[in-house]
């Protein structure tokens, strides 16, 4: 361990979690260095971050170029022209979703991102009650980690969390005590029905401002949201006027094949929320929505110091452009082929007796993994849209604990006791095979 490392481990706060001890110091395309002068290939990309690659040279231009005419332009003082730029740029993307998610409210972060959401349903709807999903991630913040449903770490310790936040079942088979041959009509259905039952017994319709949920469900196992089902929470949300928000944090900029995620479903968000991939590593996020929702606001019951930061927003702007220019979705498109005949291949060898379940929409792909020895289940994910050279790590929503593999950036999770042997065996094998 390099000197630094120790020194981190010293005086970094113990509360977050750390893959390995590397220290990064640089990074280009899909190659990290550490302090000591190992080159390592980036399965993590920042965990969907880094969707351009490191250092992208159009994005690092542009982020220093910006840093040479203002840094700060606070959006409570003026506009900014760089804030004004990166919407130019955004409102098509976002119109590929919907045509009236026409305003936006920028963020730094995915959390803050997600409680602006809730702010904004709460102020428009006059309601407080908020539905998430069991299994859903939305962030560590306070509200946040209340709304997080993947593993208890993340509220455990810290309660009481914030009221008002009710879950109801995505409809992955792992909630509902089925296995993977179970038909998606009937998760839909089960998932849905549950819907009704919580609306009918928990919160009430008229108490309940949103609907929040991940359109490919992430770190609660890398689960695409079945059309049927969306399309369902839509004709709820339309009857009884709640807002259909759609956390794209993760799951946008691309890397589903589409801008976003909810596009093929045809559903129209009431709110999307995106960050991470945006703005390829610099804190940028935000919240589309319509301009007649956002109106209901007081002026300055939003807003921070950071929030919608010039060189972030000049990142973000090129970051629309690489995605254009460098057709980074075709790149989704033809890695995300080779990656699922790539697993479907291992399926079929010796080892893919191992592989309970291959999963996921372009290059957000999970895998579970059952070693029938210990019953411990692996789930990995591929991340990176320009590349495809990426995995980012998650684990199954039942699970009570996790380890995570360095190397593969695979996660173990084990409902039952399971070695590090699970991971060391299985994770490197297969990555070395998908960077063959
Ligand atoms: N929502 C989703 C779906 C996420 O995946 C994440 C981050 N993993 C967040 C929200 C929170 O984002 P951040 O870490 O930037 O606060």
């Amino acid at each position: 361990m390099s000197a630094a490392a120790v020194f981190g481990q010293q005086h970094i706060a113990r509360g977050i979690g750390r893959l390995s001890e590397h220290v990064l110091q640089r990074g280009a395309g899909s190659w990290v260095w550490t302090d000591e002068g190992v080159r390592l290939l980036d399965l993590t990309m920042g965990i969907g971050v880094v969707g351009c690659g490191h250092c992208h040279p159009v994005i690092t231009a542009a982020a220093v170029e910006q840093m040479g005419m203002i840094q700060h332009a606070q959006v409570n003082i003026g506009y900014s022209a760089a804030y004004i730029a990166f919407l130019r740029a955004l409102l098509p993307k976002l119109a590929l979703a919907d045509a009236s998610l026409d305003s936006v409210f920028l963020w730094n972060s995915g959390a803050e991102a997600v409680e602006a959401s809730i702010k904004l349903a709460r102020a428009a709807t006059g309601r407080q009650n908020v539905i998430v999903m069991q299994g859903s991630y939305h962030g560590r913040t306070m509200l946040t980690a209340g709304m997080t449903r993947s593993k208890t770490v993340y509220g455990a310790t810290f309660h009481p969390l914030v009221p008002g936040i009710y879950s109801t079942p995505f409809p992955f088979y792992a909630q509902h005590g089925v296995g993977p041959d179970v038909s998606e009509d009937f998760l839909v259905q089960q998932s849905l029905h549950q819907l009704h039952l919580l609306l009918a017994q928990q919160t009430a319709p008229r108490d309940t401002a949103a609907i929040i949920l991940e359109p490919v469900l992430g770190e609660g196992g890398y689960v695409p949201c079945p059309s049927a089902f969306l399309q369902g929470l839509r004709r709820v949300c339309d009857a009884h006027d709640i807002l259909l928000i759609v956390d794209e944090v993760q799951s946008g900029t691309g890397r589903t094949g589409t801008w976003w995620a909810v596009e093929p479903s045809g559903v129209r968000p009431d709110v999307l929320i995106f960050a991470k991939g945006i703005a390829n590593g610099l804190p940028l996020s935000g919240i589309a929505s319509r301009k007649e929702l956002f109106d209901k606001q007081d002026p300055g019951s939003m807003g921070g110091t950071y929030a919608g930061n010039a060189v972030a927003c000049a990142a973000g702007k090129a970051v629309i452009e690489v995605m254009d220019n460098e057709k980074v979705l075709d790149n989704v498109a033809a890695r995300s082929k080779q990656l699922f005949a790539f697993l479907h291949a291992l399926r079929r060898s010796p080892a893919g007796s191992l592989i309970q379940d291959i999963r996921g929409r372009g290059l957000m792909v999970g895998v579970q993994f059952v070693l029938p020895s210990t019953q411990a289940a692996i789930s990995a994910s591929s991340a990176c849209p320009a590349t495809g050279a990426s995995a980012s790590s998650s684990s199954l929503a039942e699970a009570d604990k996790s380890i995570s593999a360095a190397s593969a950036n695979a996660t173990v999770a084990r409902p039952h006791e399971v070695g590090l042997q699970a991971r060391a065996q299985v994770a490197p094998r297969i990555v070395k095979k998908c960077l063959e």
